[in-house]
């Protein structure tokens, strides 16, 4: 016999689930692809990147063999690089280890770079229907609900449980994995929902819910405490020579590899100061400095506080030895060089839209 509350959810999956453009296939690839770019990015965000990535890189060979620029530039705006460069390395590994086939075992497919128990969970049943449960963020919180759990889900000893917890549901003889674990995403994104009260009315498995009848929703599930992120402050330069800004590639190692921002130092610099940095790092004259509006980013450990200046330079050679500053126009910055979302208000203050185009290949 089927779990309880299992068959009102897949039914209502099947009736009300999201129409998403990942939902049309069954291409592991790209359910892989939508599946990373959902790890911390919202759906309607992911819409738009997903249909242009894979129209640059629509197989595994494409994705493994593309240039690393392209590839970031490709990514600009998702944030959290690391997933696409995993994704890459992983997607070398299949052609070299699995004859360029997405292996369809969950146990397989955690081997890969990028790929931890939730996303191998999400591929093995979505794509190829495996009866894989896949633990989120959603999960945790809507059993924690049904079953008031007050479990310390971040420990991986609970977590466990939980997944072996659903492992023990049983599905209706025409119900599968992919559905459930999709349904699951779609209550706790839309009905179930994390801060503001959940939609308890209209959720197809009120009925089951103990936390609901019990009206402690909110309880649920128990939140630990977060370690304060650290907080750095920087001051950003955009420096203007003639009709180019300066940009330069970030160190290969360390928070955003290989990416390209505008020039900045650590602390926050007066006037003076950012106009003496900028000219020992131009090896031109300062003509003009302006104060531009201050912007916070927000990585998952680390706060960046940064105070910004226009700075306009004495045109002049881009060729001072001692620099690693590119020079460009706005227009080329946009198309070629991937700059993090950490800088959208300085792009944007430069009129510079970040993953807005497409790249210049094809
Ligand atoms: S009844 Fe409310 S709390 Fe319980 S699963 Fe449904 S939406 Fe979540």
């Amino acid at each position: 016999m089927c779990s309880d509350f299992v068959k009102p959810l897949l039914l209502w999956y099947n009736t009300q689930g999201r129409d998403l453009p990942w939902r049309k296939t069954k291409d592991p690839y790209r359910i892989w692809v939508s599946e990373i770019m959902l790890q911390q990015t919202r759906v309607e965000a992911v819409k738009g990147y997903y249909e242009r990535f894979l129209e640059a890189l629509p197989d595994i060979d494409a994705l493994a063999d593309c240039p690393e620029d392209e590839l970031n530039k490709l990514w600009e705006g998702l944030g959290y690089y690391s997933r696409v460069r995993n994704m890459q390395k992983a997607a070398r590994t299949v052609r070299e280890q699995y004859g360029g086939k997405v292996p369809e075992e969950k146990s397989e497919l955690i081997k890969l770079p990028g790929i931890g128990d939730y996303t191998a969970g999400a591929i093995a049943s979505i794509a190829f229907g495996k009866p894989e449960p896949a633990v989120d963020g959603n999960v945790i919180r809507i059993v924690a609900r049904i079953r008031a759990l007050k479990k310390d889900f971040s420990s991986a000893k609970e977590k466990r449980n939980l997944t072996e917890f659903l492992r023990t549901l049983t599905l209706p003889e025409n119900g599968n994995w992919g559905d459930l674990n999709q349904a699951f995403m779609d209550l706790g994104s839309g009905v179930c929902l994390p801060n503001s009260s959940p939609r308890c009315e209209e959720c197809p498995i009120m009925e089951f819910c103990t936390a609901h009848k019990s009206g402690i929703e909110m309880d649920y599930p128990v939140r630990t405490e977060k370690k304060p992120r650290r907080i750095e402050q920087m001051t950003v330069m955009l420096i203007r020579n003639g009709d180019k800004l300066a940009i330069r590639k970030r160190p290969a190692k360390g928070l955003l590899p290989n990416l390209y921002e505008f020039p900045n130092t650590a602390g926050i610099l007066s006037e003076e100061e950012a106009v003496h940095a900028a000219e020992a790092i131009t090896n031109l004259e300062a003509i003009r400095i302006k104060r531009v509006p201050e912007a916070r980013h927000i990585f998952s450990h680390v706060e960046w506080h940064m105070r910004g200046y226009e700075i306009i330079m004495t045109p002049g050679d881009e060729k001072y030895p001692e620099s690693d500053l590119i020079y460009a126009e706005a227009g080329e910055i946009e198309r070629e060089y991937p700059i993090p979302s950490a800088f959208t208000a300085y792009a944007k203050y430069l009129n510079i839209h970040l993953g807005k185009k497409g790249p210049s290949y094809k």
